[in-house]
């Protein structure tokens, strides 16, 4: 952050306001991570603070320190409703443009609110009054650690602000494995342990609380995986009937698509999850290396992300989604073998 923009926001807090902390529609660990913390920094600043979800999120998350106090925009509508038409700043987070809070979209296009946006995605858009944006950042959540140092309260963070920082950087990187992950990252890691995050703890919260139905539903997405040892790809498909019949719940698929780059060569890795309730395919890529997967899903798929992480979705059936993404691939052979 520029010191102009700390200034600002420096003078911005110096009064009460009433604050809106935003995350993107179906938030992740970061999402939540970055929002919570930074709600509980703001409260504890004497400011009034509320953090709107476009949506529901994963049970995985729901165990962090005032999740009880995010309001669900689909289901505490008019309650949001009333917090977003009395804000006077509205702080987006870990995402860059407003098409990606769903039904969020439209009060925050229409609110005169003061807006901040803290995000690590790349072409960030220009609504934001301030944008602390910084695509070499392994998360949000680093970001937002950042920001509380740059107003001078490293000593403000708590136990509470550590724990929600530690699970988005975590969730994040993979557990501290993806490129982003730097040594500062470890550093910033190290002074959230020493403020009191509970690192087992939060590692056996997000990824040791699984059903058996989850496990079911994975042994049957990794047995739909495909390789096509041409293009060094594999895709896995998920049905709506497979996903009912495993008893699917919000968050289930997270980490699915990520077996399949455990496989020797393989350098792409996508799944494609049906959901005939909005009627559509929601596909997520990943890759290893210089594979940009954000350029592949904004290009043929309506959306974004990371270069070696992004998502998108598609109209069409399963079947002619996966025929039209398979004939793509003809045209990256020579970037899909280094
Ligand atoms: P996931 O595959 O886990 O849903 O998302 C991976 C990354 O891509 C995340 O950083 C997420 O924000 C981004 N992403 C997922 N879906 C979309 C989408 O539809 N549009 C854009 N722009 N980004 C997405
Ligand atoms: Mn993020």
């Amino acid at each position: 952050m520029n010191l102009e923009d700390i200034n600002a926001i420096k003078k911005l807090l110096s009064v009460p306001q009433k604050i809106v902390i935003v995350p993107h529609k179906n938030p992740d660990g970061d999402a939540i991570g970055s929002t919570l913390a930074l709600w509980h920094y703001l409260q504890n600043k004497g400011q009034q603070a509320t953090v709107i979800s476009p949506n529901d999120y994963p049970k995985f998350l729901k165990w962090m320190p005032g999740n009880e106090y995010i309001l669900n925009y689909e289901k505490e509508n008019r309650q949001a409703k009333r917090k977003l038409n009395e804000a006077s700043i509205i702080f987006t987070l870990d995402f860059n443009h407003l098409g990606r809070v769903g039904q969020l979209e439209e009060p925050l296009e229409n609110s005169n609110a003061e807006f901040i946006m803290i995000d690590h995605h790349q072409e960030p858009s220009d609504y934001a009054n301030i944008t602390y944006s910084d695509v070499s950042m392994s998360s949000t959540c680093e970001m937002v650690y950042n920001f509380i140092e740059s107003l001078g309260d490293t000593s403000d963070i708590t136990t509470e602000i550590a724990n929600c920082l530690y699970t988005g950087i975590m969730t994040d990187t993979g557990s501290f494995a993806f490129p982003p992950t730097t040594s500062r990252t470890h550093r910033i890691v190290a002074n959230l342990i020493d403020k009191g995050a509970e690192n087992s703890n939060i590692h056996n919260e997000v990824f040791n609380t699984n059903t058996p139905s989850r496990l079911h539903l994975l042994g049957c997405a990794l047995k739909n995986l495909v390789i096509l040892e041409e293009f060094n790809t594999v895709y896995i498909t998920l049905s709506q009937e497979e996903l009912d019949s495993n008893n699917f719940k919000k968050g289930d698929t997270e980490g699915f698509v990520n077996y399949g780059l455990t496989l020797d060569e393989i350098v792409f890795a996508v799944i494609f999850i049906e959901n005939k309730e909005e009627g559509i395919i929601k596909i997520s890529f990943r890759s290893e290396g210089d594979f940009l997967v954000n350029e592949f899903a904004s290009s043929h798929f309506s959306g974004g992300g990371h270069n070696n992480a992004a998502g998108g979705r598609s109209d069409l059936s399963m079947q002619d989604t996966v025929s039209r993404f398979k004939s793509l691939l003809k045209n990256y052979k020579n970037k899909l073998n280094p």
